[in-house]
């Protein structure tokens, strides 16, 4: 059989991603879930005293303060002191998360050329980066030096490491294992499961786009009930965050539309890295858009820009209507993306959409910049760590 078809446990666990831990759970993850509530409560909103968490989460006083002690001794959260400006009475005591005590480890492997990484703590700040070039490794030799690199950032750091988050090309399943990346030939790859032998540490591994759509809703302002990151480089591809989930699809390939064919007659069409002709990607990745605005004057490559930005707003539109997006951010040179082409696309995807739809629509460059992914790669630390995002 083959492993890469989605079992029960697979499926359990997809739902296990939730990014908001918000409903009754079974008594024996009762705990582990109040814990993130608390967590989730602390990392968006800041210092709160004891009762405040317990009137939020709707868990009892008590409950609270066992949590917080735990919490406490875990190291991961400390007593700020009375509230500031209180007036009247015995003024409640803050308890903080200490975003700075912990650093995770981020990687980005967009490509098979560079493997980007960082340290950082858990507010986003980054604090140590370090490349490392691939120079024609493929496979376990791959791995072998995203291991490595791990290796030199974790003795860059002088705090306790809580994870190792890598943002990764390719169909990954939820437990981190790589179905298939073809370019840095891997198949079947258990990339957490031997990083985390490796490194003895919590290891979370996410496809890029994925990632960077948790990181620019954790580390920035993204709507997480309707939101696209969409990335584009020589490839394309999407993460999409519906409903506080991560969307995975039937085979955790949601949001991989670089492949399909936008053409009318595909023959004509340039020749994609997937071996078929005429793809969204071979029409709108930035090797295409470069091609079309070569030696164009300002006015001509407006044009030209905003005729790409017409097909993009056409292929996505379908997209946009069946999962009622509220937001684009989009991942690439702003150069080339911000300005004509993006407010062509949202054009024409008025144009072609119910009001209902598309009126609040918002679509722009990724807050995060080119930082997006190493931040989404925190995000899965994070997230799986904390249940915080
Ligand atoms: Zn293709």
């Amino acid at each position: 059989m083959n492993s890469a078809v989605p079992t029960e446990e697979h499926r359990a666990q997809s739902l296990g991603r939730a990014l908001r831990p918000s409903v009754k759970v079974l008594p024996e993850h009762a705990r582990a879930h109040n814990r993130s509530l608390v967590l989730q409560q602390l990392f968006r909103f800041g210092p709160s005293s004891r009762a405040d968490l317990a009137r939020v989460t709707g868990l009892t006083r008590v409950t609270v303060s066992d949590l917080v002690s735990g919490l406490e001794s875990e190291g991961l959260v400390e007593d700020l002191g009375p509230r500031p400006g209180t007036r009247v009475g015995k003024p409640a005591t803050l308890v903080g998360l200490r975003k700075k005590a912990f650093h995770v480890i981020a990687i980005e492997v967009s490509d098979d050329v560079l493997v980007r990484g960082a340290v950082m703590d858990l507010a986003g700040t980054i604090h140590q980066r370090q490349d490392e070039e691939l120079k024609g490794r493929r496979g376990n030799d791959a791995v072998e030096a995203i291991a490595q690199l791990c290796h030199e950032l974790i003795a860059r750091s002088d705090r306790k490491i809580l994870g190792v988050g890598v943002g990764a090309p390719g169909v990954i399943t939820p437990e981190g294992l790589i179905l298939e990346a073809p370019k840095l030939r891997w198949h079947e790859l258990p990339m957490a499961d031997l990083l985390a032998k490796r490194l003895n540490l919590p290891v979370y591994v996410e496809n890029d786009a994925n990632a960077a759509a948790l990181g620019e809703h954790t580390f920035s302002d993204a709507d997480s009930t309707g939101m696209m990151l969409l990335r584009v480089g020589t490839g394309l591809g999407a993460g999409i965050l519906i409903d506080d989930a991560l969307l995975l699809g039937h085979r955790f390939a949601a949001g991989e539309i670089g492949h399909v064919i936008v053409m009318d007659d595909p023959s004509a069409g340039e020749l994609c890295a997937c071996g078929r002709r005429g793809c969204l990607e071979t029409v709108f990745g930035i090797p295409a858009l470069r091609r079309d605005t070569e030696g164009l004057g300002p006015a001509e490559t407006e044009t030209a820009l905003a005729a790409a930005g017409e097909r993009l707003g056409t292929a996505l539109t379908p997209v946009v209507s069946a999962l009622n997006l509220s937001q684009i951010r989009v991942s690439g040179p702003a150069q080339l993306l911000e300005g004509p082409l993006l407010d062509a696309a949202l054009r024409t995807i008025r144009e072609r959409t119910l009001a209902s739809v598309s009126e609040h629509l918002e679509i722009r460059m990724a807050t995060l910049g080119d930082d997006v992914v190493l931040m989404g790669a925190a995000a899965l630390v994070l997230s799986g760590q904390l249940g915080v995002s």
